[in-house]
């Protein structure tokens, strides 16, 4: 069991080259913050995700949580780590200073929120659920609720959570029965929701859920779920937590994974109805709660860069102190980080994990030029990018997070199966990230159908053809020519996808489906490929800013995530652009 050190020289690489953070530092927002600026937050947040954070991410895992006495009970450890990340101001980082935030771009936040992400994934969901709340209040909520709630979700005092899943409405939203009845200027919510994270918990002074429900009357569908702001306890005359809502956490579930976070099934209304305000328009709702699952999709992408990081640790880690077999020249007996097999398994886990970390920060830096671009066109550029990519950073670096985390648990041979190294704990906990905010299979239908079918693919290959203007770079710089052939290559395949799609989808609807999750895979290797190649140019050409140890590795990391993990490309590809029929033509009883 090793300790999690934040990987402070790679996420700042990553700020810098594949977020663009010196571009972003020049918006007029951010007037004054200097790139210098950053840097020491960084530092002391990866000090605190390693002291405070960290050493609490196995005690999470062993004692789990329960309901007792119809409160839900976490680790006791959680309350010291929740109450320092507020006093110290953490919560705060990225939040608007209108309402008592420090008003620092999202992406250093996201950036310190990789680091609590690693240092303990069940507690930190907590934080992150809370984050994303802001961003749908802020867009959606009229001033009266923005100025009562905002400033305590900002700080971090209050929690947030997002609640859509009901039993029978999962993946498929429209099935929500949960009922809003309206009571003068507010709401009386009715109705049954599951799988609510961080639902109940006693470390905030109060809760405010962000609900979906229909109002009585709204019409089915989408088109009539509205979204609520409904807190555990309502405000008395001062603004404080008063009288307890018509609010309960029913249970508890018992889950392979994330064992510290509370995963409740909340009931509204079991008496006369949970008091709740409307949030945005009527029959509105999907759109604005969007505005919440957007942020918290990137999130998860990063969750899955931040899992798969604490994994690359504990198993680089165990490599070095693992003495088994020989390797001519290292002695009788040798630690395993010297077999070939092993170097192989570790670079992949790097290689990977490092391509996720450049996707997902290029991607985040969309949201800072989205809010704070001067220009229409500006801000409109972002907005296409941000929505192409979320859905690749979500579906492929959480995939991409179940081979590292099981690479790790192979590294560690019959130590990894056993729980006492950790290894364990990060396959564990990983599993429910291609599941939760949207699974690999409707992400890839967001990506296929409204992301590159709803534009005609126009948005992918701008996209595609930037990313080859990289590439012309590459092969005039002699380290990085084969990078730059390879990443080529990749693109390519890419774009076959894509016609493909483009050229079969009207004529074969069934190809949207059977092509889809390939396609969204193909898209995660070849971009973050093309991402990490990106930045690893953009730092040759920036003398000083990075140390010659670290351009070796990241120069050797690429290369093999190019030898290695692009090559996957064709397969994808292939199965991409399979027929159809091969998927649909069996008979459904048959399968
Ligand atoms: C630990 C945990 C925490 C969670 N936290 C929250 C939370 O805080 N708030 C919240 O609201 N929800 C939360 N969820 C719920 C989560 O978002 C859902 O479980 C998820 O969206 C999938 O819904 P489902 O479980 O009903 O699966 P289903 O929708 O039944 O899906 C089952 C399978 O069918 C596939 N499928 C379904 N529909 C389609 C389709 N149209 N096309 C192709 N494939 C399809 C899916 O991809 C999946 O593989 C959480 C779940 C868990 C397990």
């Amino acid at each position: 069991m090793t300790d999690y050190n934040a990987p402070l020289d790679d996420i700042k690489f990553c700020l810098r080259y594949a977020a663009g953070l010196d571009e972003i530092l020049q918006l007029n927002v951010y007037d004054g913050v200097e790139i210098d600026d950053v840097d020491p937050i960084l530092d002391e947040a990866g000090r605190f995700a390693h002291d405070i954070m960290g050493p609490t991410n196995r005690v999470g895992d062993e004692q789990g949580v329960s309901v007792e006495n119809g409160k839900v009970k976490v680790p006791a450890e959680f309350a010291d780590v929740n109450q320092q990340l507020v006093e110290n101001g953490w919560m705060a980082l990225g939040g608007s200073p209108e309402y008592g935030g420090m008003g620092l771009p999202e992406t250093v936040e996201f950036a310190t929120s990789e680091m609590w992400q690693s240092a303990n994934m069940a507690f930190s969901l907590l934080t992150m659920l809370t984050r994303d709340a802001t961003h749908a209040i802020k867009a959606h909520a009229n001033d009266t609720l923005k100025q009562t709630y905002l400033p305590k979700i900002t700080t971090g005092e209050w929690a947030a959570t997002m609640d859509l899943t009901e039993p029978q409405a999962g993946s498929d939203l429209a099935a929500i029965k949960t009922k809003a009845i309206r009571d003068g200027d507010a709401y009386r919510i009715f109705g049954n929701k599951v799988y609510i994270t961080w639902g109940d918990q006693e470390l905030t002074e109060n809760i405010i859920h962000l609900v979906l429900a229909r109002i009585d009357g709204a019409p089915e569908g989408v088109r009539g779920i509205s979204m609520f702001l409904i807190p555990k306890f309502l405000l008395d005359a001062d603004g404080n937590p008063g009288e307890r809502n018509d609010i309960v956490a029913a249970s508890v579930e018992h889950k392979l994974g994330i064992h510290g976070s509370p995963t409740c099934v909340i009931n509204y209304g079991e008496g006369d109805g949970a008091v709740g305000y409307l949030v945005g328009e009527e029959n509105k709702g999907l759109a604005a709660m969007f505005t919440m699952m957007n942020h918290a999709r990137i999130e998860v992408g990063l969750q899955g860069v931040a899992i798969s990081e604490r994994a690359c640790q504990l198993a680089r880690s165990y490599a070095h102190d693992r003495v088994q077999g020989r390797v001519p020249g290292q002695g009788p007996r040798a630690p395993i980080i010297h077999h070939a097999d092993v170097r192989r398994m570790l670079l992949l886990m790097r290689s990977q994990t490092e391509a996720m970390r450049a996707l997902a920060y290029a991607t985040a830096s969309q949201l800072d030029r989205l809010h704070h671009e001067e220009s229409d066109e500006a801000r409109k550029a972002a907005e296409l990018r941000l929505s192409l990519l979320t859905p690749v950073v979500k579906g492929w670096n959480t995939e991409t997070a179940q081979e590292v985390t099981s690479l790790g648990v192979q590294i560690h041979g019959g130590m990894g199966y056993v729980e006492e190294t950790g290894a364990a704990q990060h396959m564990r906990d990983a599993r429910i990230l291609p599941i939760y905010e949207g699974t690999t299979g409707i992400q890839a239908l967001d990506f296929a159908g409204r992301k590159i079918l709803g534009d005609e693919g126009r948005e992918i290959k701008s996209l595609i053809g930037e990313l080859k203007d990289t590439c012309d770079a590459m092969e005039k710089d002699d380290a990085l020519q084969s990078v730059g052939h390879d990443v080529r290559w990749g693109l390519e395949q890419l774009e076959q996808g894509v016609d493909w799609l483009l050229g079969n989808a009207t004529e074969n609807p069934a190809a949207i489906g059977t092509a889809s999750v390939n396609l969204l895979m193909l898209a995660g290797i070849v971009l973050g490929g093309a991402f990490l190649a990106k930045a690893t140019l953009a730092s040759r050409s920036d003398e000083g800013g990075v140390d010659a140890s670290f351009a070796d590795g990241k120069l050797a990391t690429t290369r093999f995530y190019c030898g290695h993990v692009m090559p996957r490309a064709h397969g994808y590809l292939a199965a991409a652009t399979a027929d159809p029929g091969t998927t649909m033509g069996m008979d459904v009883e048959a399968i």
